[in-house]
């Protein structure tokens, strides 16, 4: 089991239930694991970074390896980790959740999300922009910026404008929100303008990619985002780029070219590679 997020440590888990026989290892490089669910509430100021942070140690009878896969053998299904070994296999799962293209916006590199977060991998990342917010004058404009489909967690962008409109009309009611949108339709979109109606009427919105909301270059220097019909100005720029699944996949020879996994929808199993199965946000579900 190469990744030990949601998708890997469940399945390793799941599989080890199912039968005790087996033996399951888990390849993670981190020793502990910041959960992106409930992040956007830490950008809001209600909740902890800590109460992200989930360790390893309730994963019961499987092996934990602290390493990375660095490279996967299918031919002779082995796989290679950072310090240089290489560990058998009978079946492989891969569940390296989403790598973010610093390579698809362009002036939107790693330098430039040190100024302008993503905050799309729970971590660093939600204390810089949860900083920022915080430190933002009143009457500041924010602006998210959210991708074309697919990517990691659909609704994702909308409950972050929620609870950044939460905080902005409890603590910077001078403040606007805008959503610059690479998408004419999003997820759960009727409950969340419901709700943005309701509870933060005026202040945030939503440009879609019809009204020019796809955003095509940044420049980080200025926090300036340019879309096809003009260019805004933010005073914190949350940048959501394009994602493809997690490195490992493209060198494992199971991502398409899409980016993404395409598997059996049954037994998850890569449609590209025989023997390696792929899970959470790097396989296409659908
Ligand atoms: C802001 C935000 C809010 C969200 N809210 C929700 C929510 O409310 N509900 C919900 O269901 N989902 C939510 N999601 C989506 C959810 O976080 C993802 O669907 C989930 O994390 C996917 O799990 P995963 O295991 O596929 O990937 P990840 O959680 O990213 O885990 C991947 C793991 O693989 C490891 N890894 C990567 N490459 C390697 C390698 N080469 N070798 C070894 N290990 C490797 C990483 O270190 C990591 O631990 C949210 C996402 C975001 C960004």
């Amino acid at each position: 089991m190469v990744g030990g997020g949601f998708a890997g440590a469940s399945c390793a888990r799941a599989l080890k239930q199912l039968d005790r026989d087996l033996a399951v290892t888990l390849i993670e490089p981190e020793t502990a694991y910041l959960a992106c669910p409930f992040s956007n509430a830490v950008l809001a100021g209600l909740r902890g970074i800590e109460a992200q942070t989930f360790g390893y140690d309730r994963l019961g009878d499987i092996g934990f390896i602290r390493k990375r896969a660095v490279a996967v053998d299918a031919e002779r299904r082995r796989v290679r980790l950072d310090d240089g070994t290489d560990i058998g296999y009978v079946r492989l799962v891969l569940a390296p959740g989403v790598d973010l293209r610093f390579d698809a916006l362009p002036g939107y590199d790693e330098a430039a999300a040190e100024i302008m977060p993503h905050a799309w991998k729970a971590g660093p990342q939600t204390l810089l922009l949860r900083d920022q917010l915080a430190a933002m004058p009143d009457g500041g404009v924010v602006i998210l910026s959210a991708p074309a489909n697919p990517f990691r967690c659909p609704p994702g962008p909308y409950e972050r404008a929620s609870l950044i409109a939460h905080y902005l009309k409890t603590s910077k009611p001078r403040s606007k929100l805008i959503i610059l949108d690479a998408k004419d339709a999003f997820s759960k979109q009727r409950l969340f303008e419901a709700a943005w109606r309701e509870l933060y009427p005026g202040l945030i919105e939503w440009v879609p990619l019809s009204s020019g909301g796809r955003v095509t270059e940044v420049d980080p220097a200025t926090r300036t985002l340019v879309t096809e019909f003009g260019s805004h100005k933010a005073d914190i720029a949350n940048v959501i780029p394009p994602q493809r699944a997690g490195r490992i996949a493209q060198s494992a020879g199971v991502a398409d070219q899409t980016g993404w996994c395409p598997i059996d929808p049954v037994t998850f199993e890569s449609r590209l590679q025989p023997a390696i199965h792929v899970v959470g946000d790097a396989a296409i579900g659908g």
